[in-house]
């Protein structure tokens, strides 16, 4: 290891229990897409008391900001954090540790500044990663035209280099029938919540018929006010994912089809709801950045675990390795066989194991930005496989 990343790793792990702080505070005080008001003021006040300048309501969401060191005319490097929680379970998806992991590679950068090579580095908060789509809104109001790299990191219960993302498109149902007494004149009634019902078998039944890397899933919403009452309207809403965006699009209008044989069946109206405008896609391979970590990763004494087979997630992520080279390599912050989306993994955000993992991330994320501002050609490599990749 260069004596310029070993200051690296060695100011992290003075950091450390500054770090792990941090991560506990996210962690213990769970905030939802786009209301992530204190992480965000958290981490921005961590980031400028390292020496960044700091942006904060980037591009006018509150919740997203862009921290900056520049160190002359060079690649520009961003690492990513993430921060929202999920409803009910908190940080069942360990954001507090990806929120950490990035401002730890960016306070490792920071301590040794003077001595970096040029070029600029950002670590950028992105809001809202489970539903909201921060990064797509980022991508929109350009905050990534003039990124070179981009890379971040996530929990999981393996250290591994590359995870495929699906593409995902959510879809919403509200059905509205005729109340009445659901014993007095039952047959006076249109029966909304059977409209949702009948959509939840139709798509269950079409789920025998997809590709094996497809996925819907979804929820009913809203059931019904009170048994005595014949629902007059309920709510579905559903996700579907596919690696292949044209497949997911077509399984979009199976699943509207669903629910329109299920409107028709039962006599409901139905409105369909598409979120179109917040579609995650899959995530594109860029070895040469996955290369750079994993060298780095093998210098911290981190074994990978076997590439993964069949676990597959959705990221806006996605998205944004769609415009510029972009890496997501998992991290080790779970005993083996915690599902992330868990009880049991949100507990294991701020374990032993979470820090551990969490400091070694930000390492391995502060090296490889160090070697992608000292080896412009790296950068250049990165950016030929990018156009060359589909
Ligand atoms: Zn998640
Ligand atoms: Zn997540």
């Amino acid at each position: 290891m260069t004596a310029l990343k070993t200051a690296i790793v060695g100011a992290i792990d003075r950091l450390g229990d500054d770090l792990e702080k941090l991560s506990r505070q996210i962690h213990d005080n769970p905030e939802l897409c786009y209301e992530e008001v204190k992480a965000a003021a958290w981490l921005t006040d961590f980031l400028a008391g390292q020496g960044f300048k700091v942006e904060r309501a980037l591009a006018g969401i509150e919740t997203a900001f862009r921290a900056t060191i520049e160190t002359g005319e060079g690649p520009t490097v961003a690492i990513l954090c993430e921060y929202d929680a999920l409803p009910a379970i908190g940080h069942a998806c360990g954001h507090n540790a990806i929120a950490t992991a990035g401002a730890g590679a960016g306070a490792g950068l920071a301590a040794v500044r003077d001595k970096l090579p040029k070029g600029r580095i950002h670590v950028i908060g992105t809001p809202a990663e489970e539903g909201g789509g921060g990064k797509v809104k980022l991508i929109q109001a350009g905050v990534f035209t003039d990124v070179d790299a981009a890379m971040m990191v996530h929990g999981f219960d393996q250290w591994v280099g590359h995870m495929d993302l699906l593409g995902i498109v959510r879809v919403g149902f509200e059905f509205t029938g005729k109340a009445a007494h659901a014993s007095a004149d039952p047959w006076e009634g249109v029966n909304a919540l059977d409209g949702a019902v009948q959509t939840y078998n139709n798509v269950s039944m079409l789920r025998q018929q997809v590709r094996p890397d497809a996925r819907i899933h979804g929820i009913i919403t809203h059931g019904g006010a009170a048994p005595n009452i014949i629902p007059e309207f309920a709510a579905a809403i559903f996700y579907v994912r596919s690696l292949n965006l044209d497949y997911m699009w077509e399984l979009q209008k199976r699943v509207i089809a669903c629910a329109e044989g299920a409107a028709k069946a039962t006599g409901c109206t139905l409105k369909v709801i598409a979120h179109n405008d917040t579609v995650y896609e899959p995530m594109k391979r860029n070895e040469t950045l996955l290369g750079a970590f994993r060298a780095n990763l093998t210098a911290l004494g981190i074994t990978e675990a076997p590439p993964l087979v069949d676990r597959l997630g959705s990221s806006d992520v996605g998205n944004v390795s769609q415009v510029i080279p972009t890496i997501q390599p998992l991290m080790k912050i779970a005993p083996d066989n915690t599902p992330i989306h868990s009880r049991a993994f949100e507990a294991a955000a701020v374990s032993p194991l979470a820090r551990a993992g969490t400091l070694a991330a930000a390492k391995a994320m502060a090296m490889t930005t160090l070697d992608l501002l000292a080896e412009p050609a790296l950068v250049k490599r990165a950016h030929d496989e990018f156009k060359g990749a589909k």
